[in-house]
């Protein structure tokens, strides 16, 4: 069995946003080799997500509007966790996002349903921040 690693880095400009990286990861899966395994995409932070989900505007403007009702940024006196932070919200959203995909791959291609596509959810921005992308396989 093959092992191949790689990182992403992203620092967005906003506290909260939501990037494609499905052309990445293939690119990522491309250089491995691997032609049939499976394909791990995790964030490495704990205020940032990895999901699938549809590229589609609209849904992700209602991914941001739904979050923030269930976990508002402000006031940021609410959380217990805030204090030397204000990230309490940001580990929320990440819980419920989650922190990665398994992906089968299969004749060297993501094997996606329909409309799938990996998204990096970034809910603490403006820093640099890590996704690690591991295929196993052969
Ligand atoms: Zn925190």
């Amino acid at each position: 069995m093959k092992s191949y690693r790689e990182y992403l880095y992203f620092k967005t400009r906003e506290r909260v946003e939501f990037i494609n990286i499905t052309e990445e990861v293939e690119k990522v899966l491309a250089r491995s080799g691997i032609k049939e395994g499976l394909c791990l995409v995790n964030a490495m932070h704990i205020t940032a997500s990895v999901f699938i989900n549809d590229d589609e505007p609209g849904l992700h403007h209602d991914y941001e509007v739904w979050l923030e009702k269930l976990a508002p940024h402000e006031p940021v006196s609410q959380y217990r966790h805030n204090g030397f932070e204000d990230n309490a919200d940001a580990h929320l959203k990440r819980q419920i996002m989650g922190r990665e995909v398994v992906v089968a791959v299969t004749d060297g291609k993501l094997d996606f349903g329909p409309w799938e596509q990996i998204f990096y959810g970034e809910f603490d921005g403006r820093r640099e921040k890590r996704v690690l992308v591991k295929v196993i396989g052969e």
